[in-house]
């Protein structure tokens, strides 16, 4: 069993980020408005997501690092809903087996909180009383050090992975009203810095401000599309010419329902108009996809990050009419 779960445990979570967006997602499902990232030594050491959720309820400890254990069912009826992307009881269960995991929590309805120790297979194996105010923290210590070939890998790529979680920070720091993001990194002998910082209470204007600065801003203009009667595309985009020099979409943000997701064949299109309009730059872009919840099947990849909606080969074309309306010579 343990071998068997590990290795489809690795396919959940791949790295850093995807540990750590699992995490950051829980906290938003919990309604948190304040989430803090801590991480030792780039998250090689350990890494920390503490939020001011509603908690976890003590019915709720034993099985909570159990393969497939989800409260979310239960909590939101509507679970097509895709502003609970976690439904399906992996992430928490995946760490244990992956790293060392502690959880930290306390309800409104508990005076003291629980601190809970999890074994590799996810069962809890210890339980005591601690100070805390009502959320939960969750920590995991080497992660991937049970898997000896992907923990040397981790060490060797640590900065890099690192990189690509702070972009997805940056990406959940732009889209989020009302949560504040913190990310901390603490190195050698205890030296912390703060990596990232939000209030959280703006606008996605306001946001892309305190993120990628004033002049960043300056380069783009809003961007609103009519994709069908029940779905919309809204965001910034950056003017023909005023994109970014680098490539690889490093500032290509793309949600859907607020949710930070990677979808190829849009960044592709993207990039194509883009270069079309005689940029030899890539866009800038930060778009919301709105997506009814009923009528959009969406399916992601076992990592959750990509994401494929029903129908996207319409949407793909509204989107590039709407795009060439935006590029086209007469409208510039
Ligand atoms: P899922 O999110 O798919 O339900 P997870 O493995 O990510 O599965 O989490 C398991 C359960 O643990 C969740 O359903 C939720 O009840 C609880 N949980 C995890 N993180 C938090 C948190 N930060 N605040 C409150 N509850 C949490
Ligand atoms: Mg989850």
């Amino acid at each position: 069993e343990g071998t068997i779960h590990r290795i489809s445990a690795g396919q959940v979570i791949l790295d850093l980020p995807s540990a750590v967006k699992e995490l950051v997602e829980n906290s938003l499902d919990a309604g948190a408005t304040s989430i803090e990232i801590a991480l030792k030594d780039y998250g090689e050491e350990w890494f920390q997501v503490i939020d001011n959720g509603c908690g976890i309820s003590p019915d709720n400890f034993k099985v909570l690092a159990l393969k497939h254990h989800t409260s979310k069912l239960a909590n939101f009826p509507d679970l097509q809903n895709l502003t609970t992307f976690g439904f399906r009881g992996e992430a928490l269960s995946s760490l244990c087996s992956l790293g060392n995991l502690t959880v930290e929590t306390r309800t409104k309805n508990e005076s003291v909180a629980t601190h809970l120790t999890f074994g590799h297979s996810g069962l809890l194996t210890a339980e005591r009383k601690t100070a805390r105010q009502i959320g939960t923290t969750i920590t995991v210590k080497k992660l991937f050090s049970n898997l000896p070939v992907r923990s040397k890998e981790f060490s060797r790529n640590i900065r890099k992975e690192y990189g690509k979680l702070i972009s997805l920070l940056n990406a959940y720091a732009l889209i989020a009203k009302g949560v504040r993001l913190v990310c901390t990194n603490t190195t050698g002998k205890n030296v912390k810095s703060v990596v990232l910082k939000t209030q959280g209470s703006g606008s996605l204007k306001d946001n892309i401000i305190t993120v990628f600065g004033m002049n960043t801003f300056s380069c783009l203009e809003p961007l609103s599309i009519s994709i069908s009667d029940s779905c919309k595309v809204d965001g910034f985009l950056s003017k023909p010419g005023q994109g970014s020099g680098r490539n690889l979409g490093d500032r290509q943000y793309l949600y859907v329902n607020g949710r930070p997701v990677d979808m190829p064949k849009v960044s592709k299109l993207l990039n194509e108009l883009y270069k079309g309009a005689n940029s030899r730059q890539y866009p800038i872009t930060i778009m919301n996809f709105t997506v009814p919840t009923e009528a959009c099947d969406v399916n992601v990849t076992p990592d959750k990050r990509k994401i494929f909606l029903s129908d996207e080969n319409s949407m793909l074309h509204a989107l590039r009419e709407g795009l060439l309306h935006i590029y086209s010579p007469n409208n510039a």
